[in-house]
């Protein structure tokens, strides 16, 4: 027996139905907000994630790369936001100098250890505002975010924000962070011993040394900010207070990805059980991205949802997902010519919008009723020699146990809402 790769999962149709109706919720929220979906490759040129100032640990080892028979070096997506940069900068969406809203949906690789709540594949959907400098929009991105988590009714979750200053206060505060970490060096992992030379601001978020009491205690970005950061930052509180965006200052809060300034965001789940992987999505507003990919200098912000996560904080919090439609009728037969008349019953209601179906295998009536009584449907329409001649049909309420002989418009009327 073949197995699936480690780290992936099959999604059976109980539970692609819910992933569907989830998406369809997000859906209607982003098309409110503005949001257009955009559907980038599932692969890119290995340099769309392989930047040169693109100096994080998840791009560098945990991608899927292989060559094509072109030998050209190709990567499988690891996250969103990268593609959609690209994408933005060839199809030139900056051309009439506005802010363009894009959605997106969809799965990423990542070769990462597996364990509950990370997977090989795993499916995200994320937005990008792209285009502006704007605290407003840094505002409004959150809020989306809050009001995703809210519009599905989850109440243990919080988004929670910090700021990482613009540029010139991250060079002094990267500078007063690498002072801090070169005495304890050797308290931390081999990685983060590089990155007080790299990038020290990543210490605060490493898996390894997130929590040690030394990293716990470094000097944190909202205290070394420049006047005008400090300012974007009170603008971006100012604007979520307008909009009733509940949220929670966290000043260790950093992103893994190197290319976030000011804002940065998280949707924590406090759910008790939930696990190690409790991040259900991240994001921030990025300064250099577009130029990096060849685009004008804007600024665009954005947040990514992991899926299975987002999906598991529903289940975790009991909420109601909207349960597949019961079939509305089933049709039985006993032989080759009431067979023929079922299926042209079938047909025709089907084209109506009904649900139902037929047992294809030509069994024996009872095992055709035991089979169709497992899917549970509202009524058993049979067709027997009798039905045949009187272009009549026997219904069954399979709930009331009634039965009557109707012609087609009472079925219909019986049947009841089409879909
Ligand atoms: P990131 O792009 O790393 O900021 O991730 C954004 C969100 O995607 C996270 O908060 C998770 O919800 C989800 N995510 C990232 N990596 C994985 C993974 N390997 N498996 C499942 N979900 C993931």
């Amino acid at each position: 027996m073949i197995q699936k790769p480690k780290g992936t999962y099959d999604l059976m149709p109980e539970e692609t139905r819910k992933y569907r109706a989830l998406e369809n919720q997000l859906i209607k929220l982003l098309e409110i907000y503005g949001y257009g979906e955009i559907r980038t490759p599932i692969f890119e040129y290995s340099q769309v994630f392989h930047r040169e100032s693109e100096l994080s640990d998840m791009v560098l080892k945990e991608t899927y790369n292989f060559k094509d028979k072109g030998n050209r070096d190709l990567t499988l997506r690891p996250e969103g936001t990268a593609g959609v940069i690209r994408s933005y900068v060839e199809q030139k969406l900056y051309a009439d100098g506005g802010i363009t809203k894009l959605y997106y949906l969809g799965p990423n690789f990542r070769y990462e250890r597996p364990q509950k709540g990370r997977y090989r594949q795993f499916y995200q959907f994320g937005i990008e505002a792209i285009g502006a400098k704007s605290p407003s929009l840094d505002a409004e991105v959150i809020g989306l975010s809050y009001k995703i988590i809210s519009s599905l009714g989850l109440k243990q979750v919080v988004v929670k924000i910090n700021t990482l200053g613009d540029i010139e206060s991250r060079l002094n505060y990267n500078k007063i962070l690498r002072d801090y970490f070169i005495p304890h060096k050797e308290d931390l992992c081999e990685n983060c011993q590089t990155r007080i030379d790299v990038n020290p601001m990543r210490i605060l978020d490493c898996k390894i040394d997130g929590e040690k009491p030394v990293v716990k205690k470094a000097p944190k970005p909202m205290h070394h900010l420049t006047a005008e950061a400090s300012k974007y930052f009170s603008d971006v509180l100012k604007y979520l207070d307008a909009m009733d965006v509940i949220y929670e200052i966290d000043d260790a809060l950093v992103r893994g990805l190197d290319y976030y300034g000011h804002t940065v965001f998280e949707i924590e789940a406090n759910i008790k059980g939930f696990g190690a992987q409790n991040i259900l999505g991240g994001g921030g507003h990025y300064e250099k991205l577009v130029s990096e990919f060849g685009g004008p200098d804007v600024s665009g912000v954005g947040i990514a949802f992991g899926m299975e996560r987002l999906m598991q904080a529903i289940e975790a919090e009991n909420v109601e997902m909207p349960k597949d439609k019961p079939f509305d009728f089933y049709v039985l037969y006993f032989d080759e010519a009431t067979k023929l008349a079922a299926l042209t019953i079938l047909s025709e209601l089907r084209d109506l919008g009904y649900k139902g179906d037929i047992d294809h295998l030509d069994r024996k009536f009872a095992t055709q009723l035991k089979s169709a009584l497992k899917n549970n449907p509202n009524y058993l329409i049979i067709i027997g020699e009798e039905e045949l001649n009187s272009n009549l049909y026997t219904l069954k309420n399979v709930k009331t146990e009634e039965q009557k002989t109707v012609d087609f418009d009472e079925l219909v009327k019986k049947l009841g809402k089409k879909r």
